[in-house]
């Protein structure tokens, strides 16, 4: 099937400056965690998205001196020729398949505390970085020159990398930002106090930058349509600068002034949730308009283009969960596009310092270590696999075994596929996490070679029985009824008479009423999301942590604010720094974690969110208690393995199917940068 003509305009080429886009599907710059770090990861990675048909395809925050050095987090760099090498390795990989190449020059200003470089970061004053004890140098006029020329020399470098589009880019705090504030810019020359004064860098920096590159590359402006906040630069000024310079770059890329916003969590923000803000720029600029919205519905993409809101279709996160999604629409093929969930997961792993994976993508940041590709898997295999469990692991396995040809026996005791992500996606907020389900079931409903039996729980007589050549355990785990997790290693004995309750309960329907304690020591959403659930079922809930704040490593995925905004404004109580010691079935006994003082609290039920025991009986009766001997073709893959985040389930099943049989499997290779000589 072709082009469904309802979406075809998706498929028209547009004009930016001197370079045309083959369509209108547009990676916006996003951090990967590779970087300057992992140049041929982040090439393969990037040049996959090419292949996929994305019409263009962007790095990430791209650093033009060791002024703006992001330590910890790997950032892309253009600092000297090294640079230059590794990232024409990223255009020429992005070209090979047809797409332009973007790169999103950056300079960090205040915001970056220059750990590696130690060199002092600069500022339009003296300004905190965002979590050292370190403050900007103030820059004076010698360093503006010296900026600009910075600037020059870093957009000549990638117009020789081959780069076609090149940022300037005036937002997210960094630098061109800070001179745009009203309050901090305090300069009183011609950089400072009136709009057009602390305009005048940014206009400069584009019309340099054109006068340089612009005979061949495309300039494009990343910016806040609503503003950098009141107190910096406000909504009607943002419309302003859309006024004054809209006809000066060749493509406006427009976030908004809100980051952990724009790249929303699906628990919080819908598709397209930033249209309200953005629509109006268009109009006002005359240029075309990229932008994002987790988009992952043609219709939607269409309708952005087709009311005039925008010219080219921005993603990030559609584009790490399925690379080959414009592929995928222009063939028609619309049931195997694996749509984004939401999750945050990809954000976080940079967060993390770490390359990037992706739920519902496992081959994510694996193109160039592990060879693997997101839509090929080695075919021509055969034997019989059986997989025990069809949540997230197992079903990935069935999948891609099923499409190397194995014949395979997917089996589960529930009477729906899905396991956890059922399960969890029907808890508040969480309702696109089944996306992950529904893509696998999808396509192993495709192959005639994968047979589902749900309703059906194995014993290892009946796995023995079964006779496959290989099996797979996908099992799962089980949330501890103990206490025992992070800050308890010691398990909890509980009066037998005390309601104490697990998250499987309460996904089971067992949720308490009353005065209800949910004590996380997991730190994830599950802890929040649940004591949501009570609160919405009218329990009076309050919510402990050892940690510092609810869902603390939410941080990373960007929902931390929102989460503990959204449970205060629940009416749940939330206790922090504090650990669990006793529950008597009336009393809970809470110590804080600096002074051991106790705090007692009343409550007729406790639920545990601490940690998860893997169920993996069915594993040691077939193997035996010693673990498995050689020849043994039994395997754990996902929670049952080890507990982990749903990426993880999916990768680990992913990768036990995608190299069962190989002579060998994938292993971790460094991705070391050349030593120039
Ligand atoms: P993972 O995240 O590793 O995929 P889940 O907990 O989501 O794990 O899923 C595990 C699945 O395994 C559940 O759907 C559960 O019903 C199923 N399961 C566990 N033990 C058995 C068994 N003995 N026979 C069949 N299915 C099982
Ligand atoms: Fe989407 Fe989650 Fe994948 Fe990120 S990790 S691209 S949010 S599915």
């Amino acid at each position: 099937m072709g082009i469904d003509p309802r979406h075809s305009v998706l498929f028209e080429p547009v004009k930016i400056g001197p370079v045309t886009l083959p369509n209108r599907f547009y990676q916006v710059p996003h951090c990967t965690g590779m970087g300057h770090a992992l140049p041929r990861t982040l090439a393969a990675m990037r040049g996959m998205k090419a292949e996929g048909g994305w019409g263009a395809v962007c790095t990430e925050y791209c650093s033009i001196h060791p002024t703006s050095d992001d330590q910890p987090f790997p950032f892309a760099s253009m600092w000297d020729d090294g640079d230059l090498a590794n990232l024409a390795a990223m255009a020429d990989a992005v070209h090979a398949h047809g797409a332009l190449a973007g790169i999103e020059l950056w300079h960090g200003g205040s915001y970056v505390a220059n750990l590696a470089s130690r060199q002092p970061s600069i500022g339009v004053r003296s300004m905190p970085s965002r979590e050292d004890p370190v403050q900007s140098r103030r820059m004076d006029k010698a360093d503006l020159r010296a900026f600009r020329q910075w600037h020059l020399d870093a957009a000549q470098r990638a117009k020789a990398a081959g780069f076609d589009i090149i940022y300037v880019y005036p937002t997210h705090g960094y630098l061109v930002s800070e001179f745009l504030s009203r309050s901090l810019n305090e300069r009183t020359d011609e950089y400072g106090g009136s709009l057009v004064n602390r305009l005048r860098l940014f206009r400069e920096l584009l019309e340099e930058t054109r006068a340089a590159v612009g005979d061949r590359c495309a300039v494009a402006v990343r910016f806040a349509a609503n503003g950098h906040g009141e107190g910096h630069l406000c909504a009607e000024e943002a419309r302003d600068v859309l006024g004054l310079m809209g006809h000066l770059p060749d493509l406006w890329d427009l976030v908004i002034n809100d980051y952990y916003e724009e790249m929303g969590s699906s628990r919080f923000y819908s598709e397209g949730h930033l249209e309200g803000r953005i629509a109006y720029a268009r109009a006002l600029t005359g240029k075309p308009v990229v932008s994002v919205g987790r988009f992952t519905s043609p219709d939607t993409m269409v309708r952005q283009i087709k009311t005039g809101v925008l010219d080219l279709i921005g993603a990030a996160r559609p584009s790490i969960a399925d690379p080959f999604l414009p592929a995928k629409i222009r063939e028609g093929r619309y049931e195997d596009i694996r749509e984004c969930i939401g999750c945050n997961i990809c954000y976080a792993y940079n967060y993390r310092g770490s390359a990037i994976r992706c739920t519902q993508n496992p081959t994510m940041g694996e193109e160039w270590r592990s060879g693997w590709h997101p839509e090929r898997v080695p075919a021509g295999a055969s034997g019989t696999i059986l997989v025990v469990g069809a949540g997230p692991a197992g079903l990935e396995a069935a999948h891609i075994l099923g499409k190397r040809g194995y014949t395979v026996t997917l089996a589960d005791a529930a009477k729906e596929a899905g396991g956890r992500v059922s399960r969890e996606s029907r808890l508040p907020g969480l309702r696109e996490w089944c996306r992950v389900r529904d893509y696998r079931l999808q396509q192993i409903g495709k192959l005639p070679n994968v047979s589902l039996y749900l309703d059906n729980r194995l014993s290892a007589a009946d796995v023995r029985e079964f006779g496959a050549d290989d099996v797979l355990l996908a099992t799962g785990a089980r949330w501890r009824r103990n206490g025992l997790g992070r800050s308890c290693p010691i398990p909890i004995e509980f009066p037998g008479d005390a309601l104490v309750l697990t998250p499987d309960d309460l996904m089971d329907g067992r949720v308490p009423a009353g005065e209800v304690l949910l004590y996380d020591d997991d730190h994830y959403y599950l802890g929040p999301v649940l004591a949501l659930l009570l609160a919405r079922q009218g329990a009076r809930v309050c919510y402990a942590t050892s940690a510092a704040r609810a869902g603390e490593w939410s941080k990373y995925t960007g929902e931390q604010d929102r989460t503990q905004r959204q449970m205060l404004e629940a009416g749940i109580e939330i206790r922090c720094n504090e650990t669990l010691a006793s529950f008597d079935g009336r009393e809970i006994t809470l110590n804080c974690i600096y002074t051991g003082s106790a705090a007692v609290q009343a409550a007729s039920a406790l639920v545990l969110v601490t940690s998860r025991e893997p169920n993996d009986n069915l594993y040691y009766e077939l193997v035996g208690s010693e673990g498995a001997q050689s020849g043994a073709r039994i395997l754990r893959i996902g929670d049952c393995l080890q507990p982990s985040i749903i990426a993880a389930a999916v990768y680990s099943g992913h990768k036990a199917a995608r190299e069962l049989g190989s002579v060998a499997p994938s292993v971790a290779l460094r991705d070391r940068v050349p030593i120039q000589k």
